[in-house]
């Protein structure tokens, strides 16, 4: 690939120039474009939609069984793996993300089609106990064409986890990716495509969301949208999906509470929030955002925790040992600064950061420092909204009772962290907060058996977990007659 070269994109089973207009994706760590791509156009839109309807139709691909789509299933996870290194740097060049970072997404977009492949050859159809003179039975049938809509902060893991349940299922995928991150995707199509996957069953239309992810919402032919990204977009997306009665998922944003007890290990929760909110710069749904400490810790832990922020590593995503690499784009930097300037005029204080650092690297890209604010209330703001960013809002409490109502005074319920030596009272607290997800003694793990998702602003349905693979698939329920005489209702004579 050559920067003066315009990619092609993938629609329907052929690669070609996107319709629509020719665009860069810039490397957000000195802002230069890195590759040149035509958008796909409306045009396109329809003919990856229609072309898929037919790889659905015909390819064979919904009736080959399990394990047959399965091979190709591990397939692509080994294909990911093969060239995992490749995929890593493209991605780190893609987004900005540590090479650290992006390693890891890569490994785990291959674990997740490993793991599809495993449910779909395992997945049971049950006969149901009967009540009648029939057997019983519940079975499941892919949907038709399914659409992928990712944001930019993790492409190839967010695409991984609805293309590869969705082709396990014997569905046909197009992907939406973020207009600002398509390189992955389009390489994860060429390895499909690679192991063996039939033409035209997945496609690609990178692009503006407003016009192609809505064209593609709206398509009678998509019979399921996959969506991750903003809760505003998602909210869209949903009235769209309830108008053609259509199931979506929606994995979206979060203002997720951690919170240190104080009986906790210090130096596993400064650890743990500190990766919570500062790692993937911050731009992450699960980041552990605002922090709640009880009281009789608060400036011992404070003190530790902003001491250990300042060491963070902030700088090249080439450099194995940066830990935080350039926001996503400049207008993505400017909307941070917003909120940190927001902090202070509601009467906050800057703890740590709040200032662009500057000089070599840091004048090209979009770096932010580990930034903290402390003096404000959960109710204010930068406590309700997503910023989406390496911004940390730390407040006291006092008990048990007004944090629990605090930490669930959100609008989001993503996800949440606890910190804590006693487990009986972390397992309770737990039980009470509500979100998705929720950490104890830990932050940011994940596990593509365990499912994801949100709760209330942050999103509906769920990812992973073996049952993931079901999302993708309409349940069918089969009687089978096993009576020797016709219906009794009829009142037929029989034996005539
Ligand atoms: P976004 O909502 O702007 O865009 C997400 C995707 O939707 C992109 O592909 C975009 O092009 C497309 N899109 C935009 N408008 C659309 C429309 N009208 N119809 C259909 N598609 C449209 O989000 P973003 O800025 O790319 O990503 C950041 C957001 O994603 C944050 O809010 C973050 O919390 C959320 N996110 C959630 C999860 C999760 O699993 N819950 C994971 C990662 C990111």
């Amino acid at each position: 690939m050559t920067l003066e070269q315009t990619l092609p994109i993938c629609i329907a089973g052929t690669w070609r120039l996107g319709g629509g207009e020719r665009y860069a994706t810039c490397y957000p760590a000195t802002g230069e474009p890195m590759a040149w791509l035509n958008a796909a156009s409306l045009d396109d839109v329809e003919a990856a939609v229609q072309g898929a309807h037919q790889a659905f139709l015909h390819s064979g691909w919904a009736q080959r069984k399990p394990h047959e789509r399965a091979t190709v299933l591990y397939r692509i996870a080994g294909l990911i793996r093969e060239r995992a290194e490749e995929l890593a740097q493209l991605q780190r060049q893609d987004n900005g993300k540590p090479i650290g970072e992006t390693r890891a997404l890569v490994a785990s977009a291959a674990g997740t089609f490993q793991f599809f492949a495993a449910a779909c050859e395992t997945l049971e159809e049950t006969i149901t106990p009967s009540r009648g003179d029939f057997v019983s039975m519940s079975v499941y049938e892919p949907m038709g064409v399914v659409a992928a809509i990712t944001p930019w902060n993790s492409p190839i893991a967010s695409e991984a986890q609805k293309v590869a349940p969705a082709l396990a299922g014997g569905n046909a995928v197009v992907i939406k990716p973020a207009e600002i991150t398509p390189l992955l995707a389009l390489q994860l199509a060429r390895i499909c495509e690679e192991a063996g996957l039939p033409k035209g069953l997945l496609s690609v239309l990178p692009g503006k969301g407003s016009v192609l992810g809505d064209a593609l919402t709206r398509h009678p032919l998509v019979k399921r949208v996959s969506f991750t990204g903003g809760t505003r977009t998602g909210k869209h997306i949903a009235h769209i999906a309830a108008d053609k009665m259509m199931p979506v998922s929606l994995e979206l944003g979060g203002k997720s509470p951690t919170i240190v007890l104080d009986d906790a290990d210090l130096d596993h929760a400064v650890a743990g929030v500190l990766y919570g909110i500062f790692s993937s710069s911050g731009e992450a749904c699960i980041a552990g955002s605002r922090l709640f400490v009880a009281r009789s810790l608060y400036e011992p832990f404070m003190a530790r925790l902003t001491a250990a922020a300042a060491q963070l590593r902030v700088g090249d995503p080439a450099d194995e040992r940066t830990q935080m690499g350039p926001l996503i784009s400049a207008a993505h930097r400017e909307s941070v600064e917003r909120y940190v300037a927001l902090g202070l005029a509601e009467g906050g204080r800057l703890r740590l950061g709040g200032e662009r650092p500057a000089g070599g690297v840091f004048d090209q890209g979009y770096f932010y420092p580990p930034t903290i604010l402390e003096g404000l209330g959960n109710h204010q703001q930068v406590c309700q909204e997503e910023i989406f960013g390496p911004v940390l809002v730390a407040m006291p409490f006092d008990n048990e009772e007004a944090l629990i109502t605090q930490a669930n005074d959100s609008l989001y319920a993503l996800a949440a962290g606890i910190w804590s030596r006693d487990y009986k009272r972390a397992w309770a607290l737990g039980r009470k907060l509500q979100a998705g997800t929720v950490w104890i003694n830990t932050y940011k793990q994940f596990s593509i058996s365990t499912p994801f998702g949100g709760w209330r602003d942050s999103g509906l349905g769920r990812e992973k977990g073996r049952l993931g693979i079901l999302q993708y698939m309409e349940q069918k329920s089969l009687y089978w007659g096993m009576n020797d005489q016709p219906l009794a209702w009829a009142g037929l004579e029989t034996g005539q």
